[in-house]
Parts: C-alpha cells; structure tokens; sequence
C-alpha cells in the first residue's frame, strides 16, 4: 500500500481555532494496515507524527513539522446486544455527533448528553470528553490502539485507560497509541441524568422523558451558548474547571461567598468561566483574538490569527485569575508542536 503523503498542506481548515498552520506533510490515514507502515517510514526519515481527529482540540503552530496523518477510519459494527445493552465497535474517523445522534435513533441510550461535541469517535477517549453531567468513559467498553513504542496492536479494557477529568493515558503519551476503533456499552432502557441545572430545568415538570428529547436539548443550549467554530474559531473551553483543595476553597468561599463550586475527587472544582469573568476579561479583545462576549471560557479567533496571538491571550487570562484569586489555569486544548 503507497503513503501518498502531500507536503506544504495547510491546515487552517482543519483546525477549530481557524489558526494559520501549514504542515510539512500530511496524509488521510483510511485504512488501519497504513499506520504501522506511516510510522517505520516516518521513523526512517526521522519525522514526528500528529495523529489528528477533527482538529477540535489543538492549538497548531504556524509550521507544523513532520507529518499530520488525519485518523479517517470508517464503520460501526453491532456485536451483541442483550435485553439491557448494545455493544457497538466504531471506527476512529467517524464524526462523534453524527454517531450519537444514530445510536439514539437506534434506540441505544448514554450517549445523548454528549451531544455536537466536535470531533471524531477516535479523539473521544483521549480526553475523556464529557458534557452536562456524562463522560464517554462510563459509556467505554475498551479502545483498540496501535502503540508506535512496542509497535504492537493492543486492546485497552476501560479500566486500563485511566480515565479522569479531561485525562486518559492517551493524553498522558502524547502521540503514542494510534486510536483505531473505541467500543461503547450502551443501554437499551433510557435512564435520564439531569443533574447539570440547565437540563433539570428545562425537563422539571416532565415525567416521561425521551433520550432524543435530551439529545435535541443539549443541542440548544449548546448553540446558545457557545460559538460555532465555521463561523468563528474557537475550541470550546480553553481551561480546564480548576480543582482546589479544601482549605482553599473555604478560604475562597470566605472571600466569595457565590463563587460556584462542584463536588471533586480531590477537593473542589470551581468554574473557570466564573473566575475569568469576576477579573472582567469577558468579552475582552486583543487584536485578532478574544475571550467570548458570552461565554468567558472560550477563547476566539476573530480571523488570521496565530498560535502565537493566542497564547499571549491565555497568558494573560491565567495571570489576572492567579493575582485575582490565587489559582492556576490550566489550558485544555493540546499545544502542537
Ligand atoms: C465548540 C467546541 C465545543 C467543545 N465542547 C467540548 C465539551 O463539551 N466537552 C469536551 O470534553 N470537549 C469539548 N470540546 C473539545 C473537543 O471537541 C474534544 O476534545 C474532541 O474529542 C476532539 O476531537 P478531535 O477529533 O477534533 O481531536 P483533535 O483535536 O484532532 O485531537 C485532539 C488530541 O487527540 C489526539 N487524537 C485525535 N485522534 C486520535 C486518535 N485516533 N488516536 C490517538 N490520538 C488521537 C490528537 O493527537 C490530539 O492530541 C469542544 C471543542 C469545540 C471546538
């Protein structure tokens, strides 16, 4: 099988953000047998791989050196489905809103909380996606990977994936496992979560409740509320919500009696969207970049900006938090190179 590899490929369409980026070389990877073999050639030439989904996730540099190989592996397999759940197999390349607007259209529930989150199937375990309550990883029955280090096909149980908050193994070896293929458990019984207050709200007084109804949703107020990345470059929140320990957080609270706050393994998780919003940032412009005028968590990209532009952005929104209230940001989207 041939590597048709094109160079000087610009990438500006294929990054949220809408950030000028051009990379050395880039491939669609369709088929899985391309990979090993991707990865020997790139080894004998001595090149860096970017195994890159949607590109919804990534902060590119201007140049991007080495080669973008583009994960565009199709299909869904059915492979068993008992009176409680279906096991489905599914490619890395698939789009993950059009796959979980299938699965409800199946009848096969879970996933609908997790709706238009951009992406492809193969990026969603690497950060754990989660929205509104769900995180894929609940919903993982394993991921298929190859691993370019042992240069072996493995399969990881959900449980050897060491899922956290925006955090898998995956993101923990940057550009080690090459996601083929991710299998979700999903249930054929509909169990509504409703937690996140947006969603309890809108389905208070309803007692049957449908998982396309949740679906379409999340939908809503998803597009109220965040920009979309065709119209305006953005990769959803740039910050991580900061998880603080419990004396900080009573010293905080003291401070800030409103400040909003969430249960957290380790403590307390607060929104970074509040806090940007509190050193009044929200709205703020700088050139061609910007924090949304609504929605302080995410960063824009007004048109023809760069990584560089960006980043002095998210410098300055983690150095006014951090003065303001004593607590580190931490950037979500993936930095390459
Ligand atoms: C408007 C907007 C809203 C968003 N909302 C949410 C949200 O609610 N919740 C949430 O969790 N995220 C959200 N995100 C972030 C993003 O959608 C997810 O992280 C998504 O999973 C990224 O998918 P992708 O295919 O675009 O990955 P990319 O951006 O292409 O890649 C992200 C990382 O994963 C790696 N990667 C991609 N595919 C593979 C693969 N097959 N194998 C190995 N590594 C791979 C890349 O190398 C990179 O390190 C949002 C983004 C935007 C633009």
């Amino acid at each position: 099988m041939s590597l048709e590899l094109k160079p000087q490929f610009d990438l500006t369409a294929f990054n949220a953000l809408g950030l000028r980026s051009v990379a050395e070389f880039y491939i669609a990877i369709t088929e899985s047998d391309q990979i090993p073999q991707l990865i020997r050639c790139a080894a004998e030439q001595n090149l860096p791989v970017l195994w890159l989904g949607g590109g919804s996730n990534l902060v590119l540099g201007k140049s991007v050196p080495g080669i973008v190989a583009q994960l565009k592996l199709p299909g869904v397999e059915l492979l068993e489905t008992t009176t409680d759940s279906a096991l489905l197999r599914v490619g890395a390349g698939e789009v993950w809103h059009y796959f979980v607007r299938w699965t409800l259209e199946q009848g096969y529930h879970g996933l609908e909380n997790l709706a238009l989150i951009p992406g492809s199937v193969g990026a969603s375990p690497v950060q754990n996606i989660g929205a509104y309550g769900v995180e894929v990883c609940e919903l993982i029955e394993c991921v298929d990977a190859y691993d370019s280090l042992s240069q072996q096909w493995l399969s990881f149980a959900a449980e050897d994936c060491q899922f956290g908050y925006r955090d898998s193994l995956f993101k923990r070896n940057p550009g080690r496992f090459v996601i083929t293929r991710v299998t979700f458990r999903l249930n054929r019984e509909y169990h509504p979560k409703l937690s996140y207050a947006p969603l309890a709200q809108r389905f208070d007084h309803q007692t049957e409740i449908d998982a396309l109804e949740v679906f379409e949703a999340v939908c809503q107020i998803r597009t109220s509320k965040l920009p979309d990345p065709s119209t305006l470059g953005n990769a959803g929140s740039f910050f991580k919500n900061p998880v603080v320990n419990q004396a900080q957080f009573e010293a905080l609270h003291s401070q800030y009696p409103d400040i909003p706050n969430y249960p957290a393994d380790s403590g307390r998780k607060l929104a970074a969207g509040w806090l940007i919003e509190q050193v009044g940032l929200r709205g703020y412009t700088d050139g061609r970049v910007g924090v949304h005028r609504l929605q302080a968590l995410v960063l824009v990209n007004y048109g023809g900006a760069s990584r560089c532009d960006l980043e002095a952005l998210a410098e300055r929104v983690k150095a006014q938090v951090l003065q303001k209230f004593g607590v580190q940001l931490e950037q979500e989207p993936i930095a390459y190179p």
